[in-house]
């Protein structure tokens, strides 16, 4: 995916706008067919007839049919993937698309002539029932034959080319490093190296809290609220992108130098799932746990391995994340009280100490799959496994 900021007139941005809700009804329509079909009335159709009921519903509505055929059908089709994919159990089950909130639309059979460039930092792009649009041409652009336009919550526009990049060659070397993946370090290095994705100044910290209090004074559906709601959206927008420009240069450098490179297998979705627990079981420490997981997703620690994976195919390995925050990486013992405290790891067989995160980043470069001190087979382990994410309750 190659991204670039598209900039519409106020005419063009309208019509953009109608494409978005347009992709969004014909979305929508899916999402409550198939909710029929979960109560088993009747059968779901696919994608063919979902076509042919489009045809049908574009002759009933004027408003849909002034619209282009391509982004509705594309939408269908989208949605079908999205369905494929929770089959596959890779994906959630596809939900509605709210306004103002998920505006997007893809148009596919892109032509090299729909693409051309005005001057060195402004290129052009032909979108469907609109036009010409401009973008801002940030770097070259890929030859694709598709691309998605999309309205953010900080009312910007984007356009972006489904283009796979070339991946990164290996340096050849041989060297494999080791990536901890951890909330107060973002990423530790099997090398020693510690890298921290930025954090939002206090200044920003501050001006976020200041405007959430304004919002909720604000009353619902007011012009004020709008306001506040947009500059909100926007600073949030902001520090998206720093933590995305962050994974990009660290997940290319990563790349660059090193031929393997070996992760934990963690399952993101179940480490930040809500402590919130049942009203006749409600669950201990909530709001710690809501604070974790915004900081394990501000951690970027699902797209850097998914960077990693685009950008050196074939070199990213899963490690099971098992005692490698208990295990001395220097002589191998396993032992809980190694671990003196969070930044410090102190061997108790051989004395070796290191940075805890740095020594687990090495036993992750090692690939071990460890097993648990006095496990033999059937009989139950003494350690258990570290439950990392656990609050003390
Ligand atoms: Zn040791």
């Amino acid at each position: 995916m190659s991204r670039y900021r598209l900039i519409p007139s106020p005419d063009q941005e309208m019509l953009l706008r109608d494409q978005c809700a347009h992709a969004r009804f014909v979305w929508n329509l899916a999402v409550e067919q198939w909710l029929w079909w979960r109560l088993g009335r009747t059968k779901a159709p696919g994608y063919p007839e979902q076509c042919r009921q489009l045809t049908e519903a574009r002759r009933e509505h004027d408003w849909l049919r002034a619209g282009s055929q391509i982004v509705q059908q594309q939408a269908l089709r989208d949605f079908s993937q999205a369905m494929a994919k929770f089959f596959a159990g890779t994906h959630r089950k596809p939900t509605w698309r709210k306004a103002g909130r998920n505006e997007g639309f893809r148009i596919v059979a892109v032509k090299p002539g729909d693409v051309r460039r005005l001057s060195r930092k402004v290129g052009e792009v032909r979108i469907p029932k609109v036009g010409w649009v401009r973008f801002r041409r940030s770097r070259a652009v890929p030859v694709a034959k598709s691309y998605r336009v999309t309205l953010d919550r900080a009312g910007r526009w984007h356009i972006a080319f489904a283009a796979i990049p070339p991946s990164i060659p290996a340096p050849g070397s041989g060297h494999v490093v080791g990536i901890d993946r951890g909330v107060t370090v973002s990423a530790a290095l099997s090398t020693g190296e510690m890298l921290n994705v930025p954090w939002p100044t206090h200044a920003r910290q501050r001006r976020l809290r200041r405007l959430e209090r304004k919002m909720a004074r604000a009353k619902r559906g007011s012009g004020r609220r709008a306001q506040v709601k947009l500059a909100i959206a926007r600073l949030k927008a902001c520090q998206a992108d720093i933590r995305k420009d962050w994974t990009e240069k660290t997940s290319t450098d990563l790349a660059r130098r090193f031929d393997l490179i070996r992760v934990e297998n963690l399952n993101i979705n179940n480490m930040t799932r809500s402590a919130r627990g049942t009203a006749a079981k409600p669950g201990r420490n909530v709001a710690q746990k809501a604070g974790l997981n915004r900081s394990i997703l501000a951690s970027c620690w699902g797209s850097l391995v998914r960077r990693l994976q685009d950008k050196a195919p074939g070199r990213v390995e899963k490690v099971n994340p098992a005692y490698t925050s208990q295990r001395c990486s220097a002589c191998g013992h396993v032992a809980a009280e190694s671990r003196k405290s969070q930044a410090l790891f102190a061997c108790v067989a051989c004395s070796f100490a290191c940075n805890a995160d740095v020594n687990a980043a090495r036993n992750i470069a090692a690939g071990h799959a460890v097993t648990a001190r006095g496990g033999d087979g059937a009989a139950r382990p003494v350690n258990r496994e570290p439950q990392l994410l656990l609050l003390p309750g």
